[in-house]
């Protein structure tokens, strides 16, 4: 077993010892009150060994980490027939983007970016008689963790300030690839994104993606064929624009959220997530990359 510990306590000096620790995401009001310093990290591996370092355990806003998890609901719920309605290719483009929705008829580039999403959060409001419930139920079903939920004030934070989400699930609904009512899905989304969980908690939750979609306690959510494409949409979608920067320096699949929080993984090996409010320009945790980048370099572990 690798010496994690040891890489992780280094990882978690250098981030509090940072300067330079990018911007918060106050496009979301309630999100501009987390303290910037805060910094964490936790890694579990096959053997379900854990590690962590930091502020591992205090919880934070998931928010796009939290569309990895809605497109596993839905993929087990209506399967392959999702990508009629989304495509699977990178966007090259900013999270919530709407241009590429506009060329390509109404098809989203892929499920990890916002109108991708918008489209699972519309097929689970179709699916599911209460899909806010059932979607958290599904969550801490994964983790195993009753404590999981929502954080209302997040949601409604979002809700007030939501205006290109909204312009995106009208351009979406122009297209007729939005069954339900635009306010009742993107209620929905807004939940989703207001997921409040700690590094341990994702790190938990997202071991099914390294264990052949077997959870912790060995239950099954997902096929291999499943966790197969989810993790390759990771790898080459999970951070927007700088997808392409993520496996370059880091070299795993993961999913970023403007939280400040990242997931990543190496199947069969280990499922790491950090945690650091500041983020880079294209939205994504300036040191949460950098702990990242160095978690692979120093354990020569990636899937490269
Ligand atoms: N809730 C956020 C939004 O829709 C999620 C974006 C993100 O985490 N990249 O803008």
């Amino acid at each position: 077993m690798k010496d994690f510990q040891r890489v992780l306590d280094t990882i978690n000096e250098t981030s509090n010892n940072a300067v330079e620790r990018g911007t918060i995401a106050n496009y979301i009001p309630e999100l501009a009150k987390i303290d910037m310093q805060k910094f964490g990290i936790h890694l579990i591996d096959i053997g379900q060994h854990h590690f962590s370092a930091g502020k591992g355990a205090e919880r934070f806003s998931i928010q796009s980490i939290s569309k990895v998890l809605t497109l596993s609901m839905a993929l087990g719920l209506i399967g392959e027939n999702i990508w009629e309605r989304i495509d699977v290719e990178p966007s090259g483009d900013p999270f919530n983007h709407l241009s590429l929705l506009e060329l390509e008829n109404g098809i989203p580039r892929n499920p990890l970016i916002n109108p991708g999403a918008i489209v699972v959060a519309d097929i689970l409001v179709s699916q599911l008689a209460d899909p806010k419930k059932e979607f958290l139920a599904f969550v801490r079903n994964i983790a195993n963790d009753d404590s999981i939920d929502y954080d209302e004030d997040v949601a409604q934070s979002e809700r007030r300030t939501g205006f290109r989400n909204y312009a995106a699930a009208n351009l979406l609904k122009s297209y007729g690839n939005l069954k339900n009512d635009v306010d009742i899905v993107l209620d929905f989304y807004f939940h989703q994104c207001s997921l409040s969980m700690s590094c341990e908690q994702l790190a938990n939750t997202f071991f099914m993606f390294i264990n052949r979609g077997n959870c912790r306690r060995g239950n099954t959510f997902l096929t291999m064929g499943q966790v197969k494409r989810i993790n390759a949409l990771m790898l080459t979608c999970g951070f927007y624009d700088e997808s392409g920067e993520f496996a370059f320096e880091v070299g795993l699949p993961g999913k970023s959220g403007v939280g400040g929080g990242i997931v990543a993984l190496l199947p069969n090996k280990f499922c790491v997530a950090t945690w650091s409010p500041g983020l880079n320009k294209k939205g994504n945790s300036k040191l949460g990359m950098l702990a990242l980048e160095r978690l692979t370099t120093e354990t020569e572990l990636s899937i490269f």
